[in-house]
């Protein structure tokens, strides 16, 4: 006895006008249904294909294989042809997404977790485990030194996780795969490095425009070009100025200790989705690779599901991400809306590390790894009786001029201690003269091409320029 199938079968329906007459259909059906037309559509200008449905057996092929979003359809429940032709194309997936549940925001949990011993972790895979912890599911990248040990362990911790680790053919399709994989609303990242950094520009642009979050770790190395696996801060212009084209700017934020690297990658989830933007994690190689003691959050995030995600369910489908906007006042609209966010994040997330700042007469500014030997630096000049204060800042976009201003109001002199050609310096210059104050006298401890500042050089400059003072 044959049991006939209770599946529901689909009825393929097509707006003739929103047809873009590529032809798939015609090549997937096996019962010849769908011909080419002959009829010009007058809205158009297109040929759409011609459906006749009398040979047809619901094999719903075509559907499949018709690659617009709007174009070969099932016919909805309850509806006939004829009910659909007496549609109107252009409001009826408008009334058809009024009739779908509205979609809602599953929250994240906050899940405590047990006291444990501190370990001993390198810097890349304390940014891996932050990431997890933060609720990072997927990841997609392309290796490259210094970051690779960070996307190793990813790649063993995913998958157990109920999530994907995906090499990428390039760095380019990397930021496209994460621009799809945070329009499902989920937690993802990559690891990179300098070079690789550089192919994502487009994607995070489009990432930037759509308002989609992820998180990039980029293990800074030497440049320009291919450079060297040496540690550079070279790439400070690029994460704070040159997103990609456009009206783009991301929160970076530089860790300078393998704690640093768990606690900001953890917490970078969070900013990227509470302002649906992608966050940049800068380290530089010497970072990455240096081991030191990481004590875990109490807590792990367990990702929930955002309302605006596209993902597979009735509620979700209708939303759209896109950073099309060709109509320019509409543009100009989202430019301005892009903008106001740019202004939140400039006002809530500056943040920095201010360490014996009160009475300084020398201030030495410095991130990531050397912002670790001008520390030293400040205990040995301290001990030779030279009042030294460290400002470090944390965020780089939005550069934390609010507790620059703070500790420049006793009037010390800056150095900017730096593994670049002034790049720290220029965001430092920059963010005082948008506060309208004058940048103080400033020196400079710079090392290229993937060689740090050492602390004795540090030391010998400041206390030169002491010297200099005093004389
Ligand atoms: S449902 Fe199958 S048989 Fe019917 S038109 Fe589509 S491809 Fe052809
Ligand atoms: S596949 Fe879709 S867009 Fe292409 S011809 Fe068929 S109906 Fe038209």
């Amino acid at each position: 006895m044959v049991i006939p199938s209770k599946k529901f079968k689909p009825t393929p329906f097509m707006f003739p006008m929103l047809c873009k007459a590529c032809g798939r259909c015609i090549e997937s059906c096996p019962q010849h249904c769908i011909e080419e037309g002959t009829e010009v559509d007058p809205v158009t200008g297109l040929t759409p294909v011609v459906v006749d449905l009398e040979h047809c057996n619901y094999c719903g092929l075509c559907l499949e294989a018709c690659p617009e979003p709007k174009g070969l359809m099932p016919l909805p429940r309850g509806l006939d042809t004829n009910d659909m032709v007496l549609s109107d194309p252009f409001t009826f997936f408008d009334e058809e997404r009024d009739r779908r549940p509205t979609p809602e925001t599953v929250p994240d949990e906050r899940v405590p977790l047990p006291a444990l011993e501190p370990m001993v972790l390198k810097g890349t895979h304390a940014s891996a485990i932050g990431a997890v912890l933060g609720g990072c599911r997927h990841f997609f990248g392309y290796p490259i030194t210094p970051s690779t040990e960070g996307a190793e362990l990813m790649a063993n911790l995913l998958p157990d996780l109920g999530g994907f680790f995906v090499q990428a053919v390039s760095e380019v399709a990397t930021a496209n795969m994460l621009y799809g994989c945070a329009g499902a609303g989920q937690r993802s990242m990559t690891f990179t490095s300098s070079p690789g950094f550089s192919l994502m520009l487009e994607g995070i642009s489009y990432m930037i425009g759509a308002e989609l979050p992820a998180v990039f770790v980029n293990v800074m190395r030497g440049g320009p070009g291919l450079g060297n696996v040496g540690p550079e801060q070279g790439d400070i212009k690029l994460v704070c100025r040159g997103l990609g084209h456009g009206n783009t700017h991301a929160l970076v934020l530089a860790p300078a200790s393998p704690q640093e690297m768990l606690d900001l990658t953890m917490e970078a989830f969070d900013l990227a989705f509470r302002y649906r933007n992608p966050v940049i994690v800068v380290g530089d190689g010497y970072l990455g690779q240096i081991a030191g003691r990481v004590t875990l959050p109490d807590h792990l995030v367990k990702p929930g599901l955002p309302s605006w995600a596209v993902y597979g369910d009735a509620a979700h489908r209708g939303n759209l991400h896109t950073s099309i906007l060709l109509n320019e006042p509409d543009l100009e609209a989202h430019n301005r809306h892009l903008n106001d966010k740019y202004r939140r994040i400039s006002e809530e997330q500056q943040r920095w590390d201010a360490h014996q700042t009160e009475d300084a007469e020398w201030l030495i500014v410095a991130c990531n790894t050397p912002a670790r030997m001008a520390q030293g630096a400040v205990k040995e000049l301290r001990e030779r009786g030279i009042k030294v204060g460290l400002f470090r800042p944390v965020s780089l976009w939005p550069f934390p001029v609010d507790g620059l201003t703070e500790a420049l109001a006793r009037k010390p002199r800056v150095v900017v201690v730096e593994a670049g050609s002034g790049q720290l310096e220029d965001e430092l210059r920059m963010a005082l003269s948008r506060r309208g104050l004058a940048p103080p006298r400033i020196d400079h401890v710079q090392r290229l091409g993937g060689v740090l500042p050492q602390q004795r050089e540090i030391v010998d400059r400041v206390a030169a320029l002491a010297e200099e003072v005093v004389s």
